[in-house]
């Protein structure tokens, strides 16, 4: 169909000067041109993508350019994801041309649009029962069968981890119809298991409360303790819509943790499952936009730039962990992709589920105040005790490579009993300071504010911010004192030292030295998946998701660094981190068993934590940030600002302060050096905005951007709306 009326359309580009400009469009005129890309001139000699938002009749231009192509032979974006990008991009203060390209999959943002790839995936074609038989003498096949029958279909070029010969690999387990070449990266069930249990009352509540209110927008926080059953409600809420020929949106925050749920899901819906993280090439993403568009998968798993996934008839979006930090964007346009799934919820009139077994204070206190339904499952499907958590006390204890030597009994008594112990500490290296015994003096990087850690593997001294490393230096810089030792441990040195007393079992290490490469990373996940005893030395990265079996007893190393910290969410982080790394422990025959070192075991915070729980937390925590007023009391946003030289920096946010006047409503602290006053050879201020009215605070940014352009100028600044962390 053509239309010659419309000649004149309104596109949005990511340049500093507009939010859109208008272009002509000559020849035959498809009618559906809102949603598609196009390519169009900018100055000179410049071509740009831009998406249409509007048409018109005429413009306020004369000498309107021409588009030089329309990319799309179809809108890529209906109105729906228009509206959602054009509501992001207002709330977080960037242009709409900004969010477009935020949301958009590379893919599609090349200038020469090229066809997305054919490219050749891997399914599975026999079940794992068949496939482990007839292997047995393959290890290297069945590793790769192994994989895409947890992980889904996969390209060789995925599984490089695995092995360097993948594709071969691939071509014998096809010819051996283990395997089958598939043109697309979804899986498309047709034979699902059913459990082999029946919900408790709690999860046929809650899931029953869901169903009841699956026709329009709504949004339910699911706050279920480990191992209560969550995963089940999330599939058992999806079929009716799926029946009904909807699709689901499920959300998680790492990719590491896709092909868990994916896997489980995969057991238990009928219908095209495809994931979608920045795991994928850019073919792979720019793929499911289009099948999700077009109706062609059912459901997608997604991380956090899966929320902008257009789709043809959304039901409903999940959020797991919906607490997770990882939804919060932290470069770019700061998003948060929780806020924003709620946001569509609204939009698109689905409901939204908000699942965790640690609820983001902000969240809980929407379900307080019933903005949200709140439905709880408070015990677990098996019965099972949760982990006994247990303090140590540090204080005037001798400690071997930081682990008293309580500790280590324990630890070497859960190995004898044949169960794997997991030692977490967020801190990679050997140390985190080296120092100067005579003077006080402590290594530094010259280029940050930060001090240097010690790594002994290489002997050098590293700067975890901007990765500059330095040589040991045999005297002190400042009393050319030789008495130079380092101060407090890293995973290192843990390490080092359980091999050292507990000689008989392996140490495995998981931080980001260790396990570099996503071979590493399988490769030593295999080893702890032998079930065999040993100790696992972890950071952060092994906090989510990941199950061991025999895993028995978590050992958190030290805390303290929260107590100290200036972050008013300290605690909520360090409750959510600590219930996480937990939740490892719960699986094991036994009862798991959790020891939380620290110099404060009398701490408030513990008391209530263990004494009454994470609600209770909660409750305290946010009557707390009710007395002094901030979020979810307030409504905060950071502008943060970088520069060479730190009087420009501060001058310039004081003009900015003039700029953003008075206002009664809003009060601006600054310019504060950020926690971290130096970065890469950058000093880092900061204004917060602290208001007690969202939209005062937005009116006021707003204003502040009319006379303010952050693109332009000296100084690179940014404003940061929800903040979910200072530096
Ligand atoms: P959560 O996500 O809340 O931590 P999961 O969904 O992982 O918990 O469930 C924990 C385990 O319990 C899973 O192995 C799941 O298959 C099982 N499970 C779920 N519901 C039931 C039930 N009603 N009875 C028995 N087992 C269940
Ligand atoms: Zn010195
Ligand atoms: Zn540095």
């Amino acid at each position: 169909m053509s239309d010659f009326s419309h000649c004149i359309v309104q596109v949005a580009l990511k340049i500093p000067f507009a939010n859109t400009l208008d272009y002509q469009l000559s020849g035959e005129i498809p009618t559906d041109l809102i949603g598609r890309r196009v390519r169009v001139p900018l100055g000179k000699n410049k071509l740009l993508v831009g998406v249409i938002i509007d048409t018109k009749n005429n413009s306020d231009y004369k000498q309107l350019k021409t588009v030089d192509t329309i990319l799309d032979e179809q809108p890529l974006l209906n109105k729906n994801n228009l509206l959602l990008i054009n509501k992001s991009a207002k709330y977080y203060k960037v242009s709409l041309g900004e969010m477009l390209m935020t949301a958009l999959p590379a893919w599609f943002k090349k200038v020469d649009n090229p066809a997305i790839p054919q490219e050749v995936w891997f399914k599975t074609n026999v079940d794992s029962e068949q496939a482990r038989q007839q292997l047995k003498k393959a290890p290297k096949q069945w590793q790769v069968f192994d994989y895409i029958q947890q992980n889904g279909p996969q390209m060789p070029a995925a599984l490089s981890h695995l092995s360097a010969s993948a594709s071969a690999l691939c071509k014998q387990l096809t010819e051996k119809g283990l395997l089958q070449q598939s043109d697309r990266s979804f899986i498309d069930n047709k034979h699902i298991e059913q459990p082999d249990f029946i919900l408790t009352a709690d999860q046929q509540q809650v899931l029953n409360h869901i169903k009841n209110h699956n026709h329009h927008f709504n949004v339910s926080l699911l706050d279920g303790i480990t191992g209560s059953g969550k995963t089940e409600v999330y599939i058992r809420s999806l079929l009716p819509l799926l029946e009904r020929g909807q699709q689901a949106l499920v959300l998680v925050p790492e990719i590491g943790l896709t092909p868990q749920l994916f896997q489980t899901f995969s057991k238990r819906i009928q219908g095209r499952l495809a994931v979608f993280h920045s795991g994928l090439s850019d073919g792979a993403r720019a793929r499911v936009w289009q099948q999700a568009g077009n109706g062609h998968v059912d459901v997608v798993v997604a991380t956090r730039s899966g929320i902008f996934t257009p789709f043809k008839k959304l039901g409903i979006i999940l959020v797991d962990e919906e607490h997770d930090l990882s939804y919060k964007q932290q470069d770019g346009v700061r998003y948060s992709a929780r806020d924003l799934a709620v946001l569509r919820g609204q939009i698109e009139g689905i409901p939204v589920v908000l699942g965790s077994a640690t609820p983001a204070f902000e969240s809980l206190r929407h379900a307080l105040n019933n903005h949200y339904y709140w439905l709880t499952l408070r015990s677990r499907t098996n019965q099972k005790a949760l982990p006994k958590i247990q303090l140590q006390n540090l204080d005037s204890r001798k400690t071997h490579g930081g682990l008293t030597r309580q500790t280590l009994d324990a630890i070497e008594q859960q190995l004898d009993n044949g169960h794997q112990v997991l030692v977490f500490l967020n801190r990679r290296g050997w140390s985190p300071k080296l120092l100067c015994h005579d003077c006080g003096w402590i290594a530094e990087c010259d280029d940050c504010d930060a001090y240097l850690t010690y790594h002994k593997h290489n002997d050098r001294l590293l700067c975890h911010h901007c990765r500059r490393n330095y040589r040991l230096p045999e005297f002190c810089p400042d009393c050319g004192s030789q008495e130079m030792d380092t101060l407090g441990v890293g995973t290192e040195q843990v390490e080092t030292a359980i091999q050292q007393l507990i000689p008989d079992f392996p140490v495995i290490r998981f931080d980001r030295d260790s396990v570099a490469t996503p071979r590493q990373w399988q490769q030593q996940l295999d080893r702890v998946r032998t079930g065999n005893p040993c100790v696992i030395v972890g950071t952060q990265m092994l906090a989510k998701g990941h199950d061991f079996p025999t895993l028995s007893l978590v050992v958190v190393v030290n805390v303290d660094n929260s107590f100290y910290s200036t972050d008013f969410r300290a605690e909520e982080y360090l409750a959510q981190l600590l219930i996480q790394v937990a939740g490892r422990a719960g699986r094991a025959e036994t009862t798991g068993q959790v020891i939380i070192q620290t110099h404060q075991p009398k701490h408030d915070f513990f008391h209530t934590l263990l004494q009454q729980g994470y609600e209770q937390l909660a409750r305290n925590g946010l009557k707390q940030r009710r007395d002094m007023q901030f979020p979810p009391f307030s409504h905060m946003a950071i502008i943060r600002a970088q520069h060479r030289f730190e009087d420009k920096l501060e001058a310039f946010l004081l003009e900015l302060i003039d700029a953003i006047g008075q206002d009664p409503a809003v009060s601006v602290m600054g310019p504060l050096p950020a926690p971290m006053q130096k970065k890469q050879k950058l000093h880092r201020m900061q204004l917060i905005l602290n208001a007690n009215n969202r939209r005062g605070l937005h009116q006021l940014l707003k204003q502040l951007l009319k006379k303010h352009n952050p693109t332009q100028g000296p100084v690179r600044w940014f404003i940061d709306i929800d903040p979910v962390s200072f530096d």
